[in-house]
């Protein structure tokens, strides 16, 4: 469909990328982006010379033509990194994903004994079909590893880390979110092996033993090069560009309004890569009642992130290492990625948080736990931090909450009778995507649009 005019909502690596498979069919491309520059939750921020990711971002090329995009338009600022990370579990550091021997050593054997016999039974009761787990993650968490793992190893971390006791979560949460512990995966192929378990697909999005691509400035070369190189091709990108309204006519949509000013789309085709609720809002008119409020039960949960400057060499060893029971869940050191820090014998630290929207996490207050935990940790003292900067992201993780896929399909539905419209993208579908299924998603919907 050569020569159509395409907007896109949001300069994301989903809305990015989406302009990249436009321009390859022919449209004239408009990028509208709120922020100053390019890349969402995959872009940096600078600090005191130093560039911080939102949570190490790392490229992984499971998908060949989006991995092959993007190496292209980073040239020469791409380096491979493996993967390294570890998980502190029981006072221990253990490579993460698991192995079979981290969870034979680091569980006390009683324990272990009883979280194998659970995993044991949790197989056999699979096998008959009247014992179908309930609708929410903690029956799914049970159906899939057992009661005793479940409750050893899955049950606090889920809630602290979601605010959200996982029977509230929905069951799909653990086949989209939940990393595949690959010891388990272990002791289940036994099981398989010696003809006790039937082979299934537990959960998706297992983290791999794998190179992954970075740069000497983080994640924001991605977003930055992808940028360059479709504005060399000719799309019109608009930072500063913040989408205040979608109107409609009941039938398409004719007309979106970008900072005060009216931009009519009558015979545009449309994608939004805004979060979901955001872009209900922005109708007008407004739709029903009952769509609205099936929006507004789509939640996110919020994150922010301690972006440190520390003075020392080196923290850690690993790329990041996740944690069960401090403030923080993970934490990254990039500079053991490839990240350029300075002044020399200086590194930077990126300590992620989960947390609601003006608490103390949010609002920078938690700093004296921060430190505290990361000396409890080992991994620098208070006062080797020379300087800290907070970066938040509102929309960081869709939360299933029990019943979410209701109000998402209603959501979808309404937005269905717009055909110059698709939402999608990591808060557009309300999804878990990784940067490059992002993208495939963002050319997914071109291509269905255009073609
Ligand atoms: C902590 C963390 C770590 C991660 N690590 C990795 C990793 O290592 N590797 C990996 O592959 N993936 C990782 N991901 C996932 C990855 O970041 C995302 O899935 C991906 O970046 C989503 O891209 P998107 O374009 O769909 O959404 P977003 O990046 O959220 O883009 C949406 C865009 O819309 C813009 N916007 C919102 N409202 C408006 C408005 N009103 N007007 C105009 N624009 C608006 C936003 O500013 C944003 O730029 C991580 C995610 C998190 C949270």
């Amino acid at each position: 469909m050569s020569g159509a005019d395409l907007k896109i909502l949001g300069g994301g690596v989903c809305g990015l990328y989406a302009a990249h498979r436009g321009l390859d069919l022919g449209a004239r491309v408009t990028l509208f982006e709120k922020e100053a520059s390019f890349g969402g939750l995959a872009s940096g921020h600078q600090f005191d010379g130093n560039w911080f990711d939102l949570g190490v971002h790392m490229l992984h090329a499971f998908d060949r033509e989006i991995f092959e995009t993007c190496r292209d338009a980073m040239g020469p600022e791409r380096i491979e990194v493996p993967l390294k990370s570890h998980i502190r579990w029981g006072g221990k550091l253990y490579h993460y994903p698991l192995r079979g021997r981290d969870i034979l050593a680091g569980i006390p054997p009683l324990t272990l004994a009883r979280c194998l016999t659970g995993l044991f039974l949790a197989e056999i009761e699979s096998r008959y079909p009247s014992r179908r787990p309930g609708p929410d993650a903690e029956s799914a968490l049970i159906e899939l590893y057992g009661a005793p793992l479940y409750e050893f190893f899955f049950e606090d971390f889920t809630h602290r880390y979601w605010g959200i006791h996982p029977s509230d979560l929905s069951a799909e949460f653990v086949r989209r979110k939940m990393p595949r512990l690959s010891a388990i995966d272990v002791f289940k192929n036994l099981l398989e092996k010696l003809r006790l378990a039937k082979p299934r697909n537990a959960t998706e999005g297992a983290l791999r033993f794998e190179t992954l691509h970075y740069s000497h400035t983080g994640s924001e070369a991605l977003p930055r090069s992808l940028a360059k190189s479709i504005a060399q091709r000719g799309a019109d990108l608009r930072p500063d560009s913040c989408i205040e309204k979608v109107s409609h006519d009941g039938e398409r949509i004719r007309s979106i309004t970008v900072a005060g000013k009216e931009w009519d789309s009558s015979s545009s085709q449309i994608i939004s890569t805004l979060p979901l609720p955001l872009l209900i809002q922005s109708l007008e008119p407004a739709p029903p009642p009952e769509v609205t409020a099936a929006a507004s039960r789509l939640r996110y949960k919020p994150m922010t992130v301690y972006a440190l400057l520390v003075r020392k060499e080196r923290c850690m060893e690993a790329l990041y290492t996740y944690y069960r029971d401090r403030i923080f869940h993970r934490v990254g050191e990039p500079k053991n990625a490839g990240l350029r820090v300075t002044p020399e014998g200086h590194t930077t630290l990126i300590v992620e948080t989960t947390c609601e929207v003006g608490d103390d996490k949010w609002n920078g207050t938690a700093l004296p736990h921060i430190l505290a935990d990361l000396e409890s940790e080992q991994l620098c003292a208070p006062e080797d931090v020379v300087s800290h900067h907070l970066i938040h992201a509102r929309h960081a993780y869709p939360i299933f909450s029990l019943g979410f896929e209701k109000s998402l399909q209603k959501v979808m539905d309404y937005l269905a009778q717009f055909p110059n419209l698709i939402s999608t993208g990591r808060q557009g579908a309300f999804t878990y995507p990784n940067m490059h299924s992002a993208m495939r998603m963002g050319a997914e919907a071109i291509d269905k649009l255009l073609k």
